[in-house]
């Protein structure tokens, strides 16, 4: 039974989950607050408000946690926490916090990476089984990630700019619809025409993962610039041809990363997992399953308050990584950098 505590951007969150023997996950708990309102009148996460809303809410997050688990907190085997990548004084705040309860109740210590948090919910949710090609499309990365195993892990390709996420809410800004912006701008696409501009597709024409969303956010600018002062259909249809970009870059970047999980995994079923916020999105959602469909891969993505930053994550990969002897020090160092496909995220030589 872990305790996960996430703290690195915008969501004060703790969660209590039990792996069982034979691999199993259950959430016992999982409860998140997002600092939505404090950040809201700045258009996006101001770093120092953050990191004073975890020290204020971390604590009453925590007993909340282990209160609807039913459970107290020395019933717990370890402590988890994000130690990165994040906006450093969150994950200071969380990571701290876990070090003061793993010492003073004598529990196992564990640095989770956040974005090892994402890569392996899908094991807790769906028994999802190693290998398989992760896509992580969030606020903060866009990125294909073959997962081969707890702690192993290549990055194919992501952004060389912006992410996923983030593109949405800076057209979502632009176009003032509000923060955040992804849900908004899906939600005013519904109105619109997806064909009335032809928006480019950064780097569709080339064979490699990578994905490049800022000169799309610039030809979107444009466009709305060009057309000032904009109706409501304006701005429908803006949202529209943008997510319609954006959807099909996706889907083809994501048929490639399958092509290329079949040629250099040819005994593996192939698999994409989808974390991050962006999940939620629908058109995206039904142009992956397409995409897998025509691959003859599965699709799996988790339920969405799962893709999105939470500590059930944080607890999981905690769960995953004690199983497989995981022990950290009390001086493990948070770092607001720290890629997947690092040396240092193995466990042992031999981890699977
Ligand atoms: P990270 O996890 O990378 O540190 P984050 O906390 O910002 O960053 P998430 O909480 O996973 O990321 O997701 C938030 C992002 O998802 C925001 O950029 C938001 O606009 C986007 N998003 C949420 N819902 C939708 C949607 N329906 N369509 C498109 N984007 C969406
Ligand atoms: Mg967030
Ligand atoms: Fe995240």
């Amino acid at each position: 039974m872990i305790l996960g505590i996430e703290t690195s951007c915008d969501e004060t969150a703790a969660a209590v989950v039990v792996r069982d023997q034979s691999g199993r996950g259950t959430i016992r708990s999982n409860v998140v607050r997002s600092q939505l309102d404090e950040h809201a009148a700045f258009g996006g996460v101001v770093p120092e408000l953050a990191a004073r809303a975890h020290v204020e809410w971390l604590d009453h997050i925590i007993a909340q946690a282990v209160d609807e688990a039913g459970i107290a907190l020395a019933d717990v085997d370890a402590i988890a926490a994000t130690a990165g990548p994040g906006l450093i004084g969150g994950v200071l705040v969380g990571l701290t916090t876990a070090k003061a309860l793993a010492a003073s109740l004598d529990k196992t210590l564990i640095a989770v990476n956040h974005l090892e948090g994402h890569a392996l919910t899908a094991r807790l949710t769906n028994g999802v089984q190693f290998p398989y090609l992760m896509l992580l499309v969030s606020g903060g990365h866009s990125q294909f990630v073959l997962v081969r195993g707890v702690g192993h892990y290549e990055r194919w390709g992501g952004t060389i700019d912006d992410a996923l996420g983030e593109a949405f809410d800076k057209v979502a800004k632009l176009l003032s619809l509000g923060h955040p912006g992804g849900p908004a701008v899906e939600q005013t696409a519904k109105s619109g025409d997806p064909r009335r501009f032809k928006f480019p597709r950064p780097l569709l024409r080339e064979q490699r993962l990578d994905f490049s969303f800022s000169g799309l956010k610039t030809a979107v600018r444009l466009q709305a610039e060009a057309l000032a002062p904009l109706t409501d259909q304006d701005v429908a249809d803006i949202a529209a041809s943008f997510q319609a970009a954006v959807t099909e870059i996706v889907a083809t970047r994501s048929r490639q990363a399958l092509a290329r999980f079949r040629a250099e995994l040819p005994d593996a079923a192939p698999q994409l997992v989808v974390a991050g916020g962006v999940a939620a999105n629908r058109a995206i959602a039904e142009a992956l399953k397409a995409a897998t469909d025509e691959m003859g891969a599965t699709l799996v993505v988790p339920p969405i308050a799962l893709c999105t930053d939470n500590g059930a994550m944080v607890a999981w990969a905690g769960a995953e990584r004690l199983a497989l002897g995981a022990d950290d020090r009390l001086d493990v160092a948070a770092r607001p950098r720290w890629p997947l496909d690092t040396p240092d995220m193995r466990i042992a030589e031999d981890a699977t």
